[in-house]
């Protein structure tokens, strides 16, 4: 089969050979892409792409032949284990062709002996159209989104190829990058006038906004594309044809920008898969003001995901996710990322919530059998695209099986899960072909690859068994042939054996091969080796033949089968992705439920008011952080902005580490779990739906260090302003740290102030800022509270308390005392700090820092021990004999004199 690569293949002294010249052809029309250059066994890159690759991969750059009068680099990778080096490439940021052959090298011979074997891409991998397990993670998302546009309206496609979702969204300018830090896709394809500008503004007086940034802090990998690839109409045409439709009407109104988009990206998966139809859902249209509008700093700072240094451990994803399926995984993290604004939907996912938490044996029947269904959408994407396998096929069989149990064993749910198992119900019946057809041919455990077969179970197919009993039963003749030869020979060491060159053969040692070699009319010989002869018999090539031909038909025969179980998969793929999706929302479901047992999360009251008020609220990050290093109980605070409470923006003052931020942070977060359809980490919590959430952390705040500089928090900062409605709910942090104390606190100060009166938001403003205290008094809705610390000893106790009022001075001097500060810096800090304060109520406060002496007496180190006190403090009287008594007494005195 395979065509074995020669040096004279490659290049040959007089110029280009035929398979050069395909090589070239072929790599020209992908010159952005790593070109897997399928050569027998092995995917073999040249020139510049090998060198890429072997750096990339750690892996030996060798040379082969000559091109042009110079070496040709190349390395290669085998094609048996070329998903693990398609991975690296892809995490490194690469994209690779994959080239085949897609002729019989026999074929090739008949036209000549010079002739090449014809080849073809057959795929384009890249960042956003995996489908591989290798390439995924099996609990994330893996999003390639499309950016189109239309006139002056944009439009946010975005598809998971691995999983079928499907969906579009028109956007405004300048809501582009809070739906990619949403949908946080793996790459996006953009109109390459909009990458090279940067920003996407029709004309020049346009308001640009630049994206760079944008896509630099979401990891997005840029797929430029031209503009020809967003027409609309194209855009409609694709669509049409995907979904074998005669017009879109059936999939509902869709605007030019959206046709951009989505069309786009389906062109974009048919040219990577080319032309292997995915199985992509319908197509969905989803409007931004269906979810919270969370931009990228705001995730980044609550590190809703991921933590600020990149660790999904020690995020509210990690922490809250108690799911048992890869799909759930995926369906949590989606819902976490995009929280809903819709009171019933919400409630919805509430009810289903509460029917789990309330009854342990439900959630744990329900659990044990969502553990045994495997990742059905992403077999199905898989088998759509010609890559499945028949450990695929066997996903389907046991996800409807686990589907079929957990229909049959749990009852009663409640809310989204009852129509979750309604649908599922429904889908379990449209599967009973696929599933018992399924059933019944696959073995238990069916191998990774289709290849070689061993995968249709005995008894399911009588032309196979039959195929099958005829090999194995001349397997069984040739065993017995083993004793007869013997016999006739008079050898008793003679064997059977089988290889892959000779097939069957017998084997005797050297010795002993001229007793067969005398009877020449039964044995043939047919190889000496070193110490053993090899012979044949006419039985034995016959017998051989039958098993070879045998196995030849059994395996095609289950090929066959192979195939036609995929396309009946693939017949099923609506009722497939049916019963995937109902598992994954009975998944997060339950495991909210058991989320909410275990955590002693409480159902919070979410409508339509502009209430906020959370009883004995947690933050669930630092609660399971502190439980897990037994550093004490979480300290449970309330918080209230509703509007008949005392504000709706409340400056929380305290000293470093009081808890501020964990409490600024703990309230939003509540908000995004309450409004995701989970359970709180509060006794009770009643919140009015907020439709956008904005965090900011001030420059300078160590949760910002090294990458917020103060021109990006005050970027930010107007982002706020400009944005926030009554609705919103706001989090500042240390806003106006990032600069010197007199601007810092007057922008401060003026940003509350609009706060207040404008932006009317429901609000937390963490501030080191004393003076900011004054401004609760001038608005009517501002309230002051502070984090509780008790002075002990000189030191000071947090007690990560918040009550009413505000802290009298900032205890920074005694946080650096605990932080170990050397006891001289921090008397003088005292002293510097009480000239200041008397310096407030005068004038020049730094003349009289000036007459404080430096390091005074008093800050001088205490005196070390003397070597008098040393040595009576290691005297044992009672050990001492009188003489030893009165040695001692002479070397104190002595010591004393030196
Ligand atoms: P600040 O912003 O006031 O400097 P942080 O919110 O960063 O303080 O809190 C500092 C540390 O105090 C946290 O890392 C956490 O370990 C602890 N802490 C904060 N709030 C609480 C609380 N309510 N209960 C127990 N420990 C807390
Ligand atoms: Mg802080």
């Amino acid at each position: 089969m395979s065509e074995m690569p020669h040096d004279a293949d490659i290049a040959a002294a007089d110029g280009i050979t035929p398979m050069m010249a395909q090589y070239l052809a072929i790599k020209s029309a992908h010159p952005d892409y790593l070109l897997f250059y399928r050569m027998g066994d092995f995917y073999e890159l040249f020139f510049a792409d090998a060198a890429k690759a072997a750096e990339a991969l750690d892996i030996a750059l060798t040379k082969r032949g000559r091109h042009l009068g110079e070496d040709i680099p190349m390395c290669g990778v085998p094609v048996a284990t070329a998903e693990a080096y398609l991975e690296k490439l892809i995490r490194k940021g690469h994209r690779v062709a994959v080239c085949e052959q897609v002729e019989d090298p026999a074929e090739a011979k008949k036209r000549g002996a010079k002739a090449v074997v014809k080849r073809e891409v057959v795929r384009l991998v890249t960042p956003g159209t995996l489908t591989e397990d290798a390439l995924l993670e099996a609990r994330a998302s893996n999003i390639l989104a499309a950016l189109g546009r239309s006139g002056g309206s944009f439009a946010l496609a975005a598809a998971d190829m691995s999983t079928g979702r499907f969906e579009v969204s028109a956007v405004a300018e300048e809501e582009i990058a809070a739906e990619l830090a949403r949908l946080s896709p793996k790459e996006l394809l953009l109109p390459d006038a909009l990458v090279n500008h940067g920003s996407v503004g029709e004309s020049q007086s346009d308001k640009k906004i630049d994206f760079k940034p944008v896509f630099a802090a979401l990891k997005i990998a840029l797929s430029p594309l031209p503009a020809a690839r967003f027409d609309s109409d194209a855009g409609a045409r694709a669509l049409q044809s995907h979904y074998g439709l005669l017009s879109l009407d059936g999939l509902g109104a869709f605007g030019r920008a959206e046709l951009s988009a989505a069309g786009a990206l389906i062109a974009y998966i048919d040219l990577t898969q080319k032309g292997r139809k995915v199985a992509l859902r319908r197509l969905a249209k989803v409007q931004p003001a269906q979810f919270v509008g969370i931009d990228a700093a705001t995730r980044r700072n609550l590190e809703l995901d991921q933590t600020l240094s990149g660790a999904r451990n020690g995020s509210l994803l990690a922490t809250i996710d108690r799911t048992v399926t890869a799909a759930g995984a995926r369906l949590l993290a989606a819902r976490l990322a995009a929280p809903l604004t819709d009171v019933r939907a919400i409630a919805a996912r509430q009810d289903a919530v509460e029917g789990f938490a309330a009854d342990s044996e439900l959630r744990r029947k329900a659990r044990e059998h969502l553990r045994a269904a495997p990742d059905m959408a992403r077999a199905l994407a898989r088998i759509s695209v010609g890559r499945g396998s028949p450990r695929d096929l066997a996903a389907l069989r046991d996800g409807v099986k686990a589907a079929r149990r957990l229909r049959d064993d749990v009852a009663d749910l409640r809310g989204e899960a009852a129509d979750a198992q309604a649908a599922l119900t429904t889908a379990i019946a449209d599967l009973s072909r696929l599933s018992d057809r399924l059933s019944f041919l696959l073995v238990e455990e069916p191998p990774y690859l289709a290849r070689d077969g061993g995968f249709i179970a005995a008894g399911a197919h009588a032309p196979l068994d039959e195929l099958r009993s005829l090999r194995d039963e001349s397997r069984r003749v040739i065993a017995g042939l083993e004793g007869k030869y013997k016999t006739e020979s008079g050898v008793a060491q003679l064997r059977i054996k089988h290889n892959g060159v000779l097939g069957y053969f017998i084997e005797v040692a050297g010795q002993h091969a001229d007793r067969l070699m005398a009877n020449r009319d039964l044995f043939r010989h047919r190889q000496t080796m070193a110490g053993a002869v090899r012979f044949s018999t006419d039985e034995l090539s016959t017998l051989a033949s039958r098993i070879a031909e045998a196995a030849e038909s059994a395996l095609a025969q289950e090929l066959a089968l192979f195939q036609e179980m995929c396309a009946l998969a693939l017949e099923h793929a609506e009722p497939i992705a049916a019963a995937a999706d109902a598992l994954s929302v009975l998944d997060v479901a339950a495991a909210l439920g058991e989320l909410a047992v275990a955590q002693r999360y409480a159902r919070p009251k979410v409508d339509d008011s502009l209430a906020f008020h959370i009883t004995r609220g947690r933050h669930p990050v630092v609660e399971a952080a502190l439980a897990a290093s037994h550093s004490g109980p979480f300290v449970a605070n309330d918080c209230d902005l509703s509007p008949e409470a005392r504000g709706r923006l409340w400056f929380v003052t305290g000293p470093n580490m009081a808890g501020k931020s964990t409490f600024l942070r703990q309230n939003a977060l509540i908000a995004l779990l309450a409004q995701m359809g989970s359970f709180v980490p509060a006794e009770a919590a009643h919140i009015g739906v907020i439709d956008r959430l904005f965090s900011r952390v001030g420059a300078g705040d160590d949760l910002a260090a090294g990458r917020s500089t103060f021109m990006v928090e005050m970027v930010e900062t107007a982002a706020i302003l400009n944005q926030a409605t009554e609705r919103s709910l706001v989090i500042l942090d240390e806003i106006g740290r990032g600069t010197a104390t007199y601007d810092g606190l007057a922008i401060a100060w003026a940003a509350a102030e609009h706060l207040h009166e404008e932006n009317r938001s429901r609000a937390l403003f963490a501030t080191h800022y004393h003076e900011l205290v004054a401004l609760c008094e001038r608005l009517d809705k501002a309230a002051c509270v502070t984090m509780k610390v008790k002075e002990w000893n000189d030191s000071i106790v947090f007690l990560h308390e918040v009550t009413a009022g505000a802290a009298d001075r900032s205890y920074g001097i005694h946080v650096a005392k605990l932080a170990g500060l050397p006891p001289a810096v921090v008397q003088r800090a005292e002293a510097v700090l009480r000239a200041l304060e008397e310096g407030r109520e005068g004038h020049k406060p730094l003349a009289r820092v000036d007459e404080l002496p430096l390091f005074s007496v008093s800050a001088a180190p205490p005196p070390k021990t003397s070597a008098v006190e040393e040595a009576l403090r290691a005297i044992e009287p009672d050990a001492l004999t009188p003489k030893q008594a009165l040695d001692a007494l002479y070397e104190l005195k002595r010591k004393l004199s030196s």
